[in-house]
């Protein structure tokens, strides 16, 4: 089957989030199980050659919405793949991907033209995919392409469309004269009103629903969860409507990209026989992070690496880390960048207690590893967490999450006290700060018995959620609807 992928960000090109990890890891799953996938992205400025960046000009140029589009070639590291890159100076040249805090004003256009060089690009190259898989909103205007501009296209009569879900908050409101102009799609008039505007408005996200054969939300549990007030984003309704094509399958992990045994961002390499890397690794980590000299205690180490937003629960860590840090009953190292207010919030708390906590402001794929993997405990107190992939890559490293049994964190992470045979995690429910600081008072007390603490790392290393299965789900969900014409 040939899987043409599309997504506003991709491993090691350009990141922000969870969302580039599993665009590249689908794909090499997808690879393995024999498939062909084909990536396109654009090329923002942070994209150029370099030892792990190879880019073959392909000679292509496209015209798109009066922007000239010159197509690179390049891989997925380690892999064949093809990733086709985007290069228009005039929309991707700057800093970032999506612009902060805000978003650039033309996202719009930005993700239009990706969306609609993707198809452009397979017409150049006569390929006819079988399948195009959207991720999020930047790249749902894949599907209304695929089923109004080029459904007659003979490429395309047979390809089928999947959006796949991994943040419903983020749907791409744009303005509807705007997206008028660039599309050409006859919103404006009533008869087809419905498949674009969702209260009046332009709405990226609700247009890929509309038109997508499949909908694909990245756990079982968020599936579930789209479906209420709560956590369905105001689609709530619509995802009610399209249940009978809403599927949940859980995102996994390319495991080579994160392995205990031979990551290449760390310098203290263990397995799970041979722990004794990891508390190395945690002395180096307490060593670089701390100011003070006081570093030789056996106070249990957790870290945080978040992009900051309110959906990653760190008001209700405002409300309790406090009394921990003012004891020193624990040490706190974070990393992240996002929202000003817990930028600033984490800068004043690592003055105030220099010795416990420390924060690095940013993006650091070297220090997000070595906290991953050598802290003792992993904190994720989301408020929503579609599937979370962090949680899952600190459990490979025996690093054990604390998170609130919420969307993909629930389908992951099992609570040790109530499952001591194979618990991998401590969970907490209500979203508070009363339920967080009872789960942090928890794992301290479990930190001072070694034997205890064991079991829960041996467990937590234990529990796999390969990119394979993931992968092969995707596969079963595309026969199903290859069988459908
Ligand atoms: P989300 O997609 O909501 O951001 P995930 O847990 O699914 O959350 O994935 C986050 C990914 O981004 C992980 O690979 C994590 O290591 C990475 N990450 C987040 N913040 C940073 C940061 N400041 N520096 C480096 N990597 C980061």
């Amino acid at each position: 089957m040939t899987i043409l992928l599309a997504s506003a960000e991709l491993e090691h090109f350009a990141k922000v989030g969870g969302l580039a990890d599993i665009s590249a890891a689908l794909p090499i799953g997808w690879e393995k199980l024999g498939h062909d996938p084909i990536i396109v992205l654009p090329k923002y400025a942070c994209i150029s050659e370099s030892d792990s960046i190879t880019l073959i000009d392909m000679h292509i140029e496209l015209s798109i919405c009066s922007h000239t589009v010159h197509v690179y070639k390049s891989h997925i590291q380690h892999t064949m793949i093809p990733v086709y890159l985007l290069e228009c100076d005039e929309l991707y040249q700057r800093p970032g991907i999506y612009g902060n805090p805000d978003g650039y004003v033309d996202n719009d256009l930005r993700f239009y033209v990706l969306c609609k060089a993707a198809f452009e690009i397979m017409i150049k190259l006569h390929i006819s995919p079988d399948v195009i898989s959207a991720h999020d909103y930047h790249t749902a205007l894949l599907l209304p392409l695929l089923k109004l501009d080029y459904a007659h296209h003979p490429l395309f009569a047979r390809t089928k469309g999947i959006l796949t879900i991994h943040n419903a908050q983020y749907q791409g409101w744009y303005d509807n004269y705007r997206m008028h102009d660039i599309s050409n799609w006859d919103f404006l008039n009533d008869s087809f009103e419905s498949w674009f505007l969702f209260n009046n408005s332009f709405n990226a996200l609700y247009a890929g629903i509309n038109f997508s054969d499949a909908i694909v939300a990245v756990s079982p549990g968020y599936a579930m969860e789209v479906l209420t007030e709560q956590f369905g984003e105001g689609l709530e309704q619509v995802f009610q409507q399209y249940q009978y094509k809403l599927h949940g399958i859980l995102n996994g992990v390319n495991y080579e990209s994160w392995k205990p045994e031979k990551d290449e961002y760390l310098n203290k390499h263990f397995s799970p026989n041979h722990l004794e890397g990891k508390y190395e690794g945690k002395q180096i980590l307490i060593e670089r992070s701390f100011s003070k000299n006081r570093h030789n205690d056996s106070l249990p180490l957790f870290g945080i690496v978040s992009r900051f937003t309110s959906q990653k629960g760190l008001d209700i860590l405002n409300g309790c880390i406090e009394q921990f840090l003012h004891e020193e009953s624990q040490r706190l190292v974070v990393l992240g960048s996002g929202d000003k207010r817990y930028q600033e919030y984490f800068t004043q708390l690592q003055k105030r207690f220099p010795t416990v906590c420390s924060y690095t402001q940013g993006y650091d794929e070297s220090l997000a590893h070595a906290i991953l993997a050598y802290s003792d405990f992993f904190l994720m107190p989301s408020a929503f967490e579609p599937c979370g992939l962090t949680q899952i890559y600190a459990m490979n490293y025996g690093t054990i999450p604390i998170v609130r049994k919420v969307g993909g964190l629930k389908d992951t992470v099992l609570d040790f006290d109530s499952n001591p045979m194979n618990g991998n995690g401590l969970v907490f429910t209500d979203f508070s700060s009363e339920e967080l600081a009872k789960c942090i008072e928890r794992a301290i007390s479990c930190h001072t018995d070694k034997q205890m603490m064991n079991i829960l790392i041996q467990n937590a290393m234990q529990s796999h959620f390969p990119i394979s299965a993931t992968a092969e789900q995707y596969v079963k969900l595309f026969n199903s609807l290859r069988d459908t014409h």
